[in-house]
Formats: C-alpha cells, sequence, structure tokens
C-alpha cells in the first residue's frame, strides 16, 4: 500500500514529559505508529520516567534513547517518521534549533509542531521576564518558517490540571484562596488529555499546514471568580478571596530572582490582563473545538472532579 494511504508515523521528542505523555497515549489510540526520542534512562531517570518508558513499551511504542547533540541519530529517526512534535521542556526550547537542523538534512518530515502549547506568542506583549521566555519560543517559530519546514503551531493555552492545582490548591486544607488581580480576566483551562488529542489531530490535518491552531473551546474559557464558585460549589466549602492587585504581581516580577519572576509574570499576563482572551478569533482562524466538533470534551468541571475523587500530583513546569 502507498505510504499516503496509511496513518501518518510520528516522532515525539518530550513525550515522556508532562504534556508529551498525552500526545504519545492519543498518537498510539488514533492508530499512529509512535515513537520517542527519550534520553538514556539512567540511575538519575525518576521511576514516574522509567514507568512511563514501560507503559509506552507495552502499547507499542519505539523508544529511541539519544541525547539532543545527537545529529545522525536524530536524522535517522526523522528518516523513518513523516510527523514531529516536540513536547521538550521550556529549558530546552532553543535546543529544537537541533531538532529544526535535522529536519533540514533528514528532508522528509511533512509536518513539524515545535513545543509551543501556551499563550500566542506573536499576538502578545508579556512583562518582562515573561516576554523573555516567549522570545525563545518565537524565534523557533521564525526558524522554521526561514527553513521552510512545514508546520503547525499550537497555542493551547492553560493546562486546565496544572492551573487549577496553582490557582486553588486542592490539596491545601486552607479556607483562603489568592486571586490574582481582580479575578475578572477570562482565560482558556484545557484538559491535559484533550490537548494531546487536539495536538495529534492538528499535526495530521491539511487544514493546519502552515498554520497556528488555538484551543479555546467556549465551556473552557473562566475567570479566576467563576473556577473559584465552581469550586464552592463542588466542595461545599466557602473561600475567603485575597487579593494580590496588580502593581504587586508587576513589582514581583521585577525584584524576584530569575526563574522565579517568570511564574509571576506569567500569572500577571494570564489573570490580570486576560492575554489569552485578549484577541477575537475570527472565521479563517483555525480552533481546534470548531475543527473537531465531534471530539468529547472534558470540561472544567469535570477536571475539578477529578480532583475530588482522584486528585493529580501537582505539578510544576521547569523554567531553568
Ligand atoms: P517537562 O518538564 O515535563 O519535560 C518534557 C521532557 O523534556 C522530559 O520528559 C524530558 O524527556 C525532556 N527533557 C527535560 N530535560 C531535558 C534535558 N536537559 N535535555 C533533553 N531533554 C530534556 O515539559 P512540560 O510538559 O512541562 O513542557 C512542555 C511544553 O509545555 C513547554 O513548551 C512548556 O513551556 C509548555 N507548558 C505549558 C503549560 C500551559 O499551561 N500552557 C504548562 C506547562 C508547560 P526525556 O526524559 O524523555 O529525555
Amino acid at each position: 500500500m502507498a505510504r499516503e494511504a496509511e496513518a501518518s508515523r510520528i516522532l515525539i521528542f518530550g513525550g515522556t514529559g508532562y504534556i508529551g505523555k498525552h500526545m504519545v497515549r492519543a498518537s498510539v489510540s488514533l492508530g499512529h505508529p509512535t515513537c520517542i526520542y527519550a534520553r538514556p534512562a539512567g540511575p538519575a531517570t525518576r521511576p514516574s520516567n522509567l514507568n512511563l518508558r514501560r507503559e509506552f513499551h507495552s502499547i507499542g511504542v519505539h523508544i529511541i534513547e539519544g541525547e539532543l547533540e545527537e545529529h545522525e541519530k536524530i536524522v535517522a529517526a526523522l528518516k523513518k517518521v513523516d510527523i514531529v512534535i516536540s513536547a521538550l521542556a521550556y529549558p530546552q526550547v532553543l535546543d529544537q534549533l537541533k531538532i529544526i537542523d535535522a529536519i533540514i538534512a533528514a528532508g522528509n518530515i511533512k509536518r513539524f509542531v515545535p513545543s509551543d502549547f501556551g499563550c500566542e506568542e506573536d499576538k502578545i506583549k508579556a512583562l518582562p521576564p515573561f516576554e523573555e521566555f516567549l522570545e525563545k519560543k518565537r524565534k523557533i517559530r521564525r526558524a522554521i518558517e526561514a527553513a521552510g519546514i512545514p508546520f503547525t503551531f499550537v497555542t493551547a493555552n492553560c493546562f486546565a490540571t496544572y492551573f487549577v492545582d496553582v490557582l486553588l490548591h486542592p490539596h491545601d486544607p486552607s479556607d483562603e484562596i489568592v486571586v490574582y488581580g481582580n479575578g475578572e480576566a477570562k482565560a482558556v483551562l484545557n484538559y491535559e488529555e484533550d490537548i494531546g488529542k487536539y495536538t495529534i489531530k492538528v499535526a495530521n490535518d491539511p487544514r493546519a499546514c502552515n498554520r497556528v491552531v488555538t484551543y479555546r473551546p467556549e465551556p473552557n474559557i473562566i475567570s479566576q471568580h467563576q473556577l473559584i464558585s465552581l469550586w464552592e460549589e463542588k466542595t461545599g466549602r466557602s473561600f475567603k478571596r485575597v487579593y494580590v492587585p496588580e502593581e504587586d504581581l508587576v513589582k514581583l516580577s521585577q525584584t524576584l530572582p530569575p526563574p522565579e519572576n517568570i511564574p509571576v509574570s506569567i500569572l500577571h499576563s494570564i489573570f490580570v490582563k486576560g492575554d489569552l482572551m485578549s484577541y477575537e478569533i475570527i472565521e479563517d482562524d483555525l480552533e481546534a473545538s470548531r475543527m473537531y466538533a465531534e471530539m468529547q470534551l472534558t470540561t472544567v468541571g469535570q477536571v475539578l472532579d477529578i480532583f475530588l475523587t482522584d486528585p493529580p500530583e501537582p505539578a510544576r513546569a521547569a523554567f531553568v
């Protein structure tokens, strides 16, 4: 059978990571021959990472062990696939230049989805520490465009479980919840498994070639006040809202040492300024829930139910 008629073969960098694992699982469940490129497992590898490798092995994922510096090994891996997705951690964002070099050398890749998965960095301007972070992601976008590699850039907005944990501290017995700014700005909280599925779909979708796709389903648009009220409904508890004004966050972004100045700048951008919702999505733009209206989504309410029944371990993104 001609290759075009078969499911595309997908290689994922960062597949053992917080968001990457959902992409690996979605890729397999959607029928794609899937491999990950991961650092060699050794004594320093976390047990959770080793467990994931075992799980991946059991579902037929091919694991290629190597470093990002091993150009020839990456080129050889790329030659055996059609689509490349990177879910590398933020500190490795610029290392993706090595993946770009390898994609150019391999010459066969039909789509590259780099490690974006946050806000639309080409449309917002944030406080300096977050700007510096976004600038690295913009640099990767520009390098991909300049190389003429077919791409999809993903604006996944907030990872829901991650940010519910940051905002509500569900593990914390305290009756106080911090509200950044006035609590009214709208953000978008998308469940991690849905982000994994959307990403595999857009990476394969001809409509998304050389385009940005935003994940902004209407039911997932929510303010901090709405989120806290929903949590109050679910838990039957009542929380005192403790406000951190904008000026305090700006000051913290100027006084905290790096990398601690990055998360406060992100909170400012998303929850005080409302940057995720600061631009309209027009008819011509690609929005995932419009593209895949048939896909069953996990709502923010359902994410809160997960915290009530089977609370996930808190996670924090790497900034260095
Ligand atoms: P992780 O911190 O979970 O790391 C992903 C993978 O990167 C790891 O599993 C590891 O793979 C690889 N990696 C880590 N360190 C190194 C290293 N030194 N050298 C080479 N590879 C390394 O990433 P996240 O899932 O937190 O982040 C992925 C993307 O999502 C980033 O772009 C981040 O900015 C974004 N993000 C977005 C959020 C949102 O709410 N929108 C929240 C958090 C992150 P292995 O061990 O297999 O080699």
